[in-house]
């Protein structure tokens, strides 16, 4: 009896280092080198429904990726570094979020500032100021002026782009960049694709009219290989209980680490 108490003790033990260790270890691979984390999100609030995250979860990641050192960086940042221009820091992550939620100012932008940590949102330009439950035009420029968040594209009114005939998509893609720019005053050089479809004729209009790169939601890690209109980034989801795990496990970038076993190497 006392042997099993002690083999118990041991697997505890072990479950409690393992559940310590893994997630600094991982991100710290993940961030490794020319590997970028873009990391997307959706609502940040306290609802039932699968693209709302809860603020203390959310807190409870962002205090996650600062404490692990991670420094994040914009777009146009993640361009360059790819391309040789900058050095990207040794751990970087591009936070985005997608449609331009009214709680991204109430909730997320308060948490983002907590912990120095910058963010791009991409607007739905016909819909800001215009829907409840979307930011307006007051609130975007105060979070750019703050410095902790950047604004990009997700077309003008979020249509399905690949059902569109091409004079459709153009303007799509094109109005909601003038838009954006017309508004905030700066360039607008980078899309998500609204439901994340893409094909190569969407991403051929996305180049054609001005852009520099386009987000999908193509589960991955963007590296060297990685096509600039086809950006890969890592959904995070409200999930059911322990976020936090499923949280390592989503920016590991695989299903569970009981699968691969818990060391990567
Ligand atoms: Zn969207």
């Amino acid at each position: 009896m006392k042997r099993f108490f002690l083999i118990a003790l041991i697997v505890i033990g072990l479950g409690f280092f393992k559940s310590q260790a893994q997630p600094a270890e991982e991100i710290a691979a993940i961030a490794e080198g020319s590997k970028i984390l873009v990391l997307n999100y959706h609502q940040i609030d306290n609802k039932n429904n699968p693209l709302a995250v809860s603020i203390s979860n959310f807190d409870a990641q962002m205090k996650f990726l600062a404490d692990s050192g991670c420094i994040t960086i914009t777009p146009n940042e993640l361009y360059a570094g790819l391309n040789g221009e900058i050095d990207l820091p040794p751990k970087p992550v591009l936070i985005t979020f997608d449609d331009g939620y009214i709680d991204n100012y109430t909730n997320a932008y308060p948490i983002l500032k907590k912990y120095g940590l910058r963010a791009t949102i991409f607007i739905i330009p016909a819909f800001t100021g215009v829907y409840p439950g979307y930011m307006t035009w007051e609130q975007l420029k105060e979070m750019e002026q703050s410095g902790t968040i950047n604004i990009e594209s997700h077309t003008l009114t979020h249509p399905k782009l690949e059902e569109l005939p091409d004079d459709e998509i153009r303007t799509e893609l094109l109005n909601s960049k003038n838009l954006l720019e017309e508004q905030l005053g700066h360039q607008i050089e980078f899309l998500a694709y609204p439901t994340g479809t893409y094909n190569l004729h969407i991403a051929g209009i996305a180049k054609d009219v001005g852009y520099k790169g386009a987000f999908t939601i193509k589960y991955g890690v963007v590296d060297g290989g990685s096509n600039f209109f086809a950006l890969e980034r890592v959904p995070i989801f409200n999930t059911a209980q322990n976020t936090m795990k499923d949280f390592y496990e989503r920016i590991a970038w695989r299903q569970s680490f009981e699968e691969f076993g818990w060391i990567k190497k």
